[in-house]
């Protein structure tokens, strides 16, 4: 079983799991750092300054280490 650890559904393969990851509404964040997808408010307190939420990962900044997944993907379509 595989289970997104943004919204905790689970799905039976891999690839049902990364599908759903692309439209996870509790992922829209890419940590260009350290690669790890979590929610927007995950990364942030204040709306403002955003962090990595990963305690040993030193990404932050929006559009800059963590970056909007729907913003890259209608940026290449
Ligand atoms: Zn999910
Ligand atoms: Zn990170």
């Amino acid at each position: 079983m595989h289970t997104c650890r943004n919204c905790n559904q689970s799905f039976r393969t891999e690839l049902a799991l990364e599908l759903h990851l692309d439209g996870c509404e509790d992922g829209q964040l890419l940590c260009q750092v350290c690669g790890d997808r979590f929610a927007e408010r995950e990364a942030t307190r204040d709306g403002w300054h955003y962090a990595c939420p990963n305690a040993d990962c030193e990404g932050e900044g929006l559009s800059e280490d963590l970056i909007d997944v729907r913003e890259v993907r209608a940026a290449t379509h």
